[in-house]
């Protein structure tokens, strides 16, 4: 089958590999439709994972299963189904201690394009079918679908780790497709003003629907000063840090109020130390918690998060500023989300509605 892989550090081509092989708790999902993500660009060209060699790139889609191994309870051949790009090992002790996504291993659940072969391939492999799949409900279109795999729990994970609760004031530091996610997420669970930080018009205009109330540009000076005077000096509750670099945090603590909580869904490519500013972190004593997460997946978070789209809570279209169609356009669509030109959101390469 073909594939489009990373060949090696800074390097990206078309592969021919053998079809995966199906285990008893497996599937072989035949893609319906995929989007590259800014994590498979900091695994390429910064090398943040380390080096792979031949590894198929991408770890969203959606698609239709093309065989299931003989233990797999709920799903047959032909039904189309969402997939997460966090597939945990459901029986491991760390998914029963309340961790999933760091099965077997810190980080042990994100399995494509990592551990094994992702999803840019004519057939891809999940491991524990019945834990990781989930129907795909028929008012979600197949484009739609691809942003349930990673962009919508991320950004919604986010929110969870800040801890958002009504009336907080939060500050979402990035506002790409994940960001984005994680000011919706916010909004759901009664933010009530959210302070949005990014620089490209595109995303400043989808923060707003999305329930942003403030907007600050990190390219127009220190962001805890912006945020300090638009809040009378007080800072916010509860901050999400999905963009930036290791010299993110500093700012974010300086902008937090004691008590405070960070959540962050940033996959820091480069860096090798993160610095806590001493005395704004309350030397030692401020109470400002940093927690930093990967999704968790599983079927049942999908199916909840696909309710939110299915009964009009979230509408993910606004993500979807780029369309491709056909299987070919992968690389097309991987090099947008590498060059980001400044009208991406996010690229989707549609292969079947
Ligand atoms: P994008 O690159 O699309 O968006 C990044 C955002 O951060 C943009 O709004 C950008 O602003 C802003 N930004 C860039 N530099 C800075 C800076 N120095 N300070 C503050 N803001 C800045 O990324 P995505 O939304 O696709 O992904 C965000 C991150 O989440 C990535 O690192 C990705 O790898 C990671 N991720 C993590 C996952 C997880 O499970 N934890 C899963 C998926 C992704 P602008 O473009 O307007 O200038
Ligand atoms: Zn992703």
């Amino acid at each position: 089958m073909k594939g489009y892989a990373m060949l090696k550090i800074g390097e990206t081509g078309w592969i021919e590999k053998e079809r995966p092989v199906c285990g008893p708790n497996d599937a072989i999902i035949r893609p319906l439709a995929l989007s590259p993500c800014t994590s498979d660009v900091h695994t390429v060209w910064e090398g943040a994972i380390g080096e792979r060699e031949n590894m198929i790139l991408g770890h969203e889609g959606c698609g239709v299963v093309d065989e299931v191994g003989e233990s797999v309870k709920d799903f047959k051949v032909g039904d189309r189904v969402m997939v997460a790009a966090i597939t945990p090992d459901w029986n491991s002790v760390e998914a029963q201690s309340g961790f999933p996504m760091h099965s077997g291993e810190m980080l042990g659940g994100w399995k494509f394009s990592n551990f094994k072969d992702g999803v840019f391939a004519e057939y891809f492999h999940v491991n524990d079918a019945d834990g990781n799949l989930a129907h795909l409900p028929d008012n979600i279109t197949t484009a739609e679908a691809c942003m349930l795999s990673d962009m919508v729990p991320t950004g919604f994970h986010g929110a969870e780790l800040a801890d958002i609760q009504f009336g907080d004031t939060v500050l979402v530091v990035g506002i790409g497709p994940v960001g984005l996610m994680a000011v919706a997420g916010a909004n759901l669970r009664g933010a009530s003003r959210i302070i949005a930080v990014g620089s490209r018009p595109v995303t400043i205009e989808a923060a707003k629907g999305y329930g942003a109330t403030d907007f600050i540009s990190y390219k127009e000076g220190p962001i805890d000063e912006q945020v300090l005077k638009l809040t009378d000096g007080k800072g916010v509750d509860k901050a999400i840090i999905a963009g930036g670099g290791v010299e993110t945090f500093e700012p974010v603590i300086k902008a937090l109020k004691p008590g405070g909580k960070i959540g962050n869904v940033n996959y820091l490519g480069s860096g090798t130390y993160i610095n806590i500013p001493r005395a704004e972190w309350g030397v030692g004593m401020g109470h400002k918690q940093i927690i930093g997460g990967l999704m968790p997946g599983g079927r049942y978070r999908l199916e909840k998060l696909a309710s939110l789209i299915s009964n009009k809570k979230l509408d993910v279209k606004p993500l979807l500023t780029h369309k491709f169609n056909g299987f070919e356009h992968v690389e097309e669509a991987l090099m947008l989300m590498k060059d980001k030109p400044k009208d991406l959101i996010k690229p989707v390469v549609v292969i079947e509605e």
